[in-house]
């Protein structure tokens, strides 16, 4: 048997730390054992998915040094490897479960399966689908379905009993049948749900060990049920621990930068981040600290990674970045380093339509663009010091500015001037002291080259990271307040 191992990302946003966590694992598993590595695009979601996360996705992974055997750009022989390229082939096999009994069509409405999960909670029950449908008759389907009723398909559950099955980390996983629902499989719109496709997916594409984030282990009996069916052997599953915020919570980027562009933005070396994510849960034999990936596959052994939640610290990357580069860098390789990070002339030339205008000689550039070759700048409650706003308005101006920027897809100059200078309308503030606070998260001081442009410059991951940082150092909302500036928030943004 060729061991055969996927990543399955969905293109949705910026290319994720944890992404990069699961193929690192996935890539080594499968070359310790001379097998193949695949990278799957799970892009049923139309609406979130876009191809300029694809693209990052790929870039920021090659840039990790990882590299993968097959997938939409290099090819393979059981592509495509897009689902959206893949539909009939859902289409086929979910007909075949309603064939052979396994699944139904339920042509309930939305507003009908509200309904029923609001009378199931006021019953004091937990809300599930609850069987509607499963006693259509095939001539009633097909009446309804002639006359252009909207349906979507889903998966008959045993009503009885557990579903058991084995994680290689964890051994036997028991879960009963009464906790999981009968999962829509198609959805009205004709697109898959990721259960149906990534189960058909790994069948065709051969894959062998599935390794995936932990947060997938409720899907597990929904998927083997599903292999059941279709008469498939199921590939061995492997849950990784959760990566977690030094407060053990789930890495969200509220709490540290999740986008591997950030890390890229920041200059550390991908090594280093290769290296810190090995150790996320996994250790060399020798329990040295600093390994490189040819090490790591070298050395890897699956069953040695330990479940505690691994801590994603910033702190300690920072450590080991500092190792890699006073020990691996020559002057030479420091150089060329430093050169494809920013210090190019690419980088440079987009710098000078910024700080020209206010320039005499060349020794005047290199304090104006600093804060552009940087990472967090350096900022106290005093850096926010200003005569028109208090705190309270400035933290209220940083969190709704995260909010408006997580949200803007084009990272453009016209776009982040109209995202910022509606909301400064909608809190009935001046433009020019609305973006005070602004200046100083992204800048590091009020007085600094044009707001937008230096945002652009910096890109969306540097710019949302320096913002939160700018948040944080004013004293992040409490949860309480947090909760009544979201509601606030969103009335606004509704007006906008
Ligand atoms: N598309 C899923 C994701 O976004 C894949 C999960 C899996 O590996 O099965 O992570």
């Amino acid at each position: 048997m060729t061991v055969r191992t996927r990543i399955a990302p969905s293109p949705t946003g910026d290319p994720h730390v944890g992404t990069a966590y699961i193929a690192l694992f996935n890539l080594c598993f499968a070359r310790q054992h001379q097998g193949q590595f695949i990278l799957r695009i799970e892009d049923t979601d139309q609406v979130r998915s876009t191809a300029d996360s694809e693209k990052m996705i790929f870039d920021s992974l090659r840039w990790l040094g990882l590299s993968w055997d097959e997938g939409p750009d290099v090819g393979g022989d059981f592509g495509p490897y897009r689902q959206s390229e893949r539909m009939e082939i859902y289409r086929q096999y979910v007909d075949q479960l309603v064939d052979d009994g396994y699944a139904f069509y339920c042509f309930a409405t939305p507003a009908e399966l509200d309904d029923m999960r609001r009378e199931q909670m006021a019953r004091g029950e937990t809300p599930r689908y609850d069987g509607r449908s499963l006693g259509l008759s095939a001539a009633e389907v097909e009446t309804r379905r002639a006359a252009g009723e909207p349906y979507v398909i889903r998966m008959k559950i045993p009503e009885e009993g557990s579903c058991i099955f084995q994680d290689m980390l964890r051994g036997e996983i028991e879960i009963p049948w009464s906790q999981i629902d009968m999962q829509v499989l198609l959805k009205a719109d004709g697109m898959p749900t990721y259960h149906l496709a990534n189960v058909v997916d790994d069948h065709l594409m051969a894959i062998t060990h599935v390794i995936r984030g932990e947060e997938w282990i409720n899907s597990a009996p929904k998927h083997q049920l599903l292999y059941h069916y279709f008469g498939w052997t199921m590939p061995e599953l492997c849950h990784m621990p959760l990566l977690r915020n030094p407060d053990k919570s789930k890495l969200s980027k509220r709490k540290n930068p999740t986008s591997i562009n950030f890390y890229k933005a920041m200059g550390y070396l991908p090594a280093a981040v290769i290296n810190y994510l090995g150790r996320m849960g996994w250790s060399m034999p020798n329990e040295e600290e600093k390994f490189s990936l040819a090490d790591m596959i070298a050395n890897f052994d699956i069953n040695h990674v330990h479940l505690g939640g691994p801590v994603f610290d910033v702190e300690k990357l920072d450590w080991l970045n500092g190792r890699w580069i006073r020990e691996d860098l020559d002057n030479n390789s420091f150089a060329q380093g430093m050169a494809e990070w920013a210090i190019n002339e690419q980088r440079l030339i987009e710098f000078i339509p910024l700080i020209k205008e206010r320039v005499e000689k060349f020794s005047d550039v290199a304090p104006l663009v600093a804060f552009l070759l940087s990472g967090l700048p350096e900022l106290s409650e005093e850096s926010f010091d200003n005569k028109s706003l208090d705190n309270a308005q400035m933290q209220k101006i940083l969190q709704y500015s995260v909010w408006r920027l997580d949200e803007l897809q084009n990272w453009e100059r016209d776009s982040l001037y109209s995202a910022l200078s509606s909301l400064a309308t909608a809190l009935d503030l001046k433009l020019k002291i609305f973006l005070a606070p602004l200046f100083v998260a992204i800048a590091g001081s009020p007085s600094a080259p044009p707001l937008f442009d230096s945002m652009v410059v910096l890109g969306p991951d540097m710019s949302r990271a320096r913002v939160r940082h700018g948040l944080a150092v004013l004293g992040s909302p409490s949860k309480k307040q947090l909760k009544k500036l979201e509601k606030e928030y969103r009335q606004i943004s509704a007006k906008i």
